[in-house]
């Protein structure tokens, strides 16, 4: 496929509702003014009625969308028996809220997600957050002058979860088998689901045919995580699906979601290798801002507005930690943090 044929596929408008067999839909949600297009909504029906997994962005349009979708699909949101969440990201999770309300359904999501949740809830309460995020990018070695551009808008938190659902717990759907598979890495919480009884999988954004998520880690200069090497874990459990079909949040469906796990550690483990070249060549202390700097995005760093040079300071600090925990790269200041190969 063309890059201009991807981006054809990749448009809201070029998506239908699809009847995708075994009492399965799908129906896409628009995400407007965002260039990822869409959230791909699942139905599985059940006698008890049809559970949604993931549920789209908070935006009228897209509520409607969901609406008018679902009534393609002969199902009416009133009949929801509840949504589960593969993460509380706002394209997911974000119309959870609204589905409960109209459907008296539940909302499931893994529990470390539903802590995430939570605490935005307390943040949205508490007006530290700007002091927060400056102090955060500060460390990370951002310049004064891009500091007040690079603090991003709160979204409003998603609704707060009814059922926390443990890995390998199975969800509350009578009549059938849908699993839960706990797969750290975008998100702390961020589960896939195995339809045991139609074989397949939804794999949220854990796995997607033709983009990889975004594996960051905030405030950058963590050390009691690894959300890199967790990722890169959960892509072998998924991956001993093997050929299975996945049903992703995103894009498309498509064959054999071990391959395409693989795939996606490789084109990590090359960033790291690369990274790590990099840091060798520049023989000195680096920020993490250096560093991402020093990466490969999908625009020249000097283009790249100053928000998105913070979500690449998230995923450059993600594959710093990991090289850290590889014993390949080690801290050596504090304020702003700065990272060196290890000798
Ligand atoms: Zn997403």
């Amino acid at each position: 496929m063309s890059e201009r044929d991807v981006r054809t596929r990749r448009a809201y408008s070029a998506q239908k509702v699809t009847d995708l067999g075994d009492g399965v839909w799908s129906v896409p949600v628009p995400i407007p003014g965002n260039p990822l297009g869409y959230t791909l909504v699942y139905a599985v029906e059940s006698p008890t009625g049809p559970v949604l997994i993931d549920a789209g962005w908070n935006h009228p349009e897209a509520f409607q969308a969901l609406e008018s979708g679902l009534g393609q699909a002969g199902i009416s949101l009133a009949d929801v028996r509840g949504v589960v969440v593969t993460h509380y990201h706002p394209d997911h999770a974000g119309l959870a809220g609204q589905v409960r309300e109209a459907s008296g359904g539940w909302i499931a999501m893994h529990e470390a997600d539903a802590e995430m949740v939570r605490m935005f809830h307390d943040m949205a309460a508490s007006d530290d957050r700007p002091r927060m995020q400056t102090d955060m990018l500060r460390r990370a070695g951002a310049s004064p002058e891009e500091l007040p551009a690079a603090i991003m808008d709160a979204p409003t938190p998603p609704a707060i979860p009814d059922v926390h659902l443990a890995d390998g717990a199975l969800v509350d759907v009578p009549g059938r088998r849908l699993r839960t598979v706990w797969t750290p890495g975008h998100s702390p919480g961020h589960i896939c689901l195995h339809l045991e009884d139609g074989d397949r999988v939804f794999t949220g954004d854990h796995v997607l045919p033709g983009i990889t998520p975004h594996i960051g880690m905030y405030p950058y200069d963590r050390t009691d995580i690894d959300p890199l090497s967790e990722f890169l874990t959960s892509l072998d459990k998924i991956a001993t699906f093997g050929p299975l079909e996945a049903l992703p949040a995103h894009e498309w469906t498509f064959s054999d979601v071990a391959a395409r796990a693989g795939e996606i550690a490789e084109h990590h483990e090359e960033k790291l290798t690369k990274l790590l070249a990099s840091m060798t060549e520049a023989d000195r202390p680096l920020t993490i801002w250096t560093a991402a700097s020093l990466m490969t995005w999908n625009r020249r760093w000097e283009d790249l507005a100053p928000m998105l040079r913070g979500m690449a300071a998230g995923e450059a600090a993600a594959h710093l930690r990991t090289l850290e925990v590889r014993g390949l790269v080690r801290r050596t200041g504090g304020d702003p943090v700065t990272f060196v190969v290890h000798s």
